[in-house]
């Protein structure tokens, strides 16, 4: 199956080889693997267990975790590609409808549509033969009643990781819980309107991007709305707002109320718990033992070399691991781009030694220490989720121009070889930073920055903001 792309010349550059890829997942991390791989050469089968593509913002989502009247928080010309905008006259920040039919495009017009395989869940991934470098795989899949089976030279996770929810237990939530049957617990996965809690007291437990936009949207909706998270430093009532801030090491107690040390922090017994607490990654196809590996049910998913290759398998690739990504279109398309030029190689010239892989799995680890769950956070630990990116491209373009053959002609058209792209990086990071200025401070605070309208002169990298009523 693996084919070398022989150019007519003889050269002492490494010929480039195609590999047969099987991509698992149809959402944006998926379709830009699928668009990459064939822009290098390669030949991608994209499985998607949903009827449509688009993963958690397709028309009909395996995971429904995208939540009633959300509003992106991220403006358009951060989310899009650089090679497709979306249509001109588009608001800034959009709804998931707006999102999803981008995306649909986004397959369209870059070859994932047609590489995908709709409604075929991947059930089973495991060695085909021995592992190392040049392992190959046996992929088993269902397709409606149908089992399907297939070897392929590589292949690239995509499956997204909002499937299984991180509960963490609050300090005293049993004996709260246990106090009054009509307590509850609920992690923001299953959350999709604020009616379901009027006039309720509810205690929003993480300050991320879904525990801030859910306490908004109960603010003024349910009776209190407590917000517990890491940037709370000291508790902080505003009985007018019915709002209570509270830091972590906070309890709940049998009486229902928020307690810090012996001190009860004011509002309301509370009635439900909400998880604003994020996910844990889960390859329900992957055999952790077979393969050397530790993920199910953590935060942290080893050892992946650049959040990205098996460091010991690398014909194994993951797509879309790293969290709170401040553009992730874009940033799906540079692990692509160097996920498909790494496999580009044949295995007498690898782009990285297994050695320098475990090298960095090593050093990670050790910057991250006890905190492991901030492993996939690029912005974590002394990291920069734009130096990332700038990194794997500079590799991807380094590695291109370095073999030889049809398939890198092939792909020669690529935003990879130009310089547009890293001047639309800079005007990204900073239309990104400015609307990080204009976040909220507080959960409940109006969020306004969503009614900034951005317009960019691509060209100059001039952009203008327009603050809305
Ligand atoms: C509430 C919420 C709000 C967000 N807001 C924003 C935002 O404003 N802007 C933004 O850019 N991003 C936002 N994100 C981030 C968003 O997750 C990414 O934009 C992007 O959707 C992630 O893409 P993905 O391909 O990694 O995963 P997903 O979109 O989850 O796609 C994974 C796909 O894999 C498929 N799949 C899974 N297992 C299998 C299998 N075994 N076989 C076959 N197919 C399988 C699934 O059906 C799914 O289609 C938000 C996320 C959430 C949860």
């Amino acid at each position: 199956m693996l084919a070398a792309c022989l150019s007519a010349a003889a050269s002492a550059a490494p010929p480039r080889v195609s590999r047969r890829v099987a991509v698992i997942g149809g959402g944006s991390g998926g379709l830009a693997a699928a668009r990459f791989l064939q822009r290098a050469g390669h030949r991608p089968v994209l499985f998607e267990a949903g009827a449509s593509l688009g993963g958690v913002w397709a028309e009909a989502p395996t995971k429904d975790v995208v939540y009633q009247r959300l509003q992106t928080n991220l403006p358009t010309v951060v989310m899009q590609s650089p090679d497709l905008d979306f249509p001109a006259g588009t608001r800034s920040y959009v709804s998931k409808r707006e999102l999803g039919a981008y995306i649909a495009r986004y397959a369209a017009e870059f070859g994932g549509a047609a590489a995908a395989r709709l409604g075929c869940v991947v059930t089973r991934v495991r060695l085909e033969g021995g592992g190392g470098a040049e392992a190959r795989w046996r992929v088993e899949w269902t397709c409606g009643e149908e089992a399907c089976s297939d070897v392929f030279d590589a292949v690239a996770v995509a499956n997204g990781h909002y499937d299984k929810p991180y509960e963490p237990e609050v300090r005293g939530q049993r004996e709260w819980l246990a106090a009054d049957s009509a307590r509850s617990v609920l992690h923001s996965r299953a959350y999709d309107d604020a009616e379901a809690f009027r006039g309720e007291a509810v205690l929003v437990v993480g300050g991320r991007s879904s525990g801030v936009d859910i306490a908004r949207q109960l603010h003024g909706v349910a009776a209190w709305v407590y917000v517990l998270e890491t940037k709370c430093a000291a508790p902080r009532t505003d009985a007018g707002l019915r709002v209570t801030h509270v830091p972590l090491g906070a309890r709940l107690a049998a009486d229902g109320r928020v307690y810090l040390g012996d001190e009860p922090v004011g509002g309301p017994a509370v009635q439900r718990l909400l998880l604003a607490t994020g996910y844990c990654y889960s390859f329900p196809f992957l055999d952790e033992a077979e393969l050397g590996m530790s993920f199910e049910g953590r935060r942290l998913v080893t050892p992946l070399y650049q959040h990205l290759l098996h460091a010991r398998l690398p014909t194994l690739g993951f797509v879309g691991i790293p969290l709170a990504v401040p553009c992730p279109i874009p940033f799906f398309e540079c692990q692509a781009a160097f996920l498909a030029e790494h496999w580009a190689r044949p295995a007498a010239a690898p782009l990285t030694s297994e050695g320098e892989r475990l090298e960095w799995v090593a050093r990670r680890l050790a910057a991250v220490g006890e905190r492991t769950q901030d492993m996939h956070f690029t912005s974590a630990a002394g990291g920069c989720p734009w130096s990332y990116m700038r990194e794997l491209i500079a590799r991807a373009r380094a590695a291109r121009a370095q073999t030889s053959g049809e398939c890198a002609a092939r792909g020669a058209e690529s935003w990879l070889e130009g310089e547009e792209w890293d001047s639309r990086l800079r005007t990204v990071e900073e239309i990104y930073r400015d609307r990080g200025s204009r976040y909220p401070t507080l959960p409940w605070e109006d969020d306004a920055y969503r009614r900034c309208e951005y317009s960019v002169d691509w060209a100059s990298g001039r952009w203008t903001v327009v603050q809305g009523e």
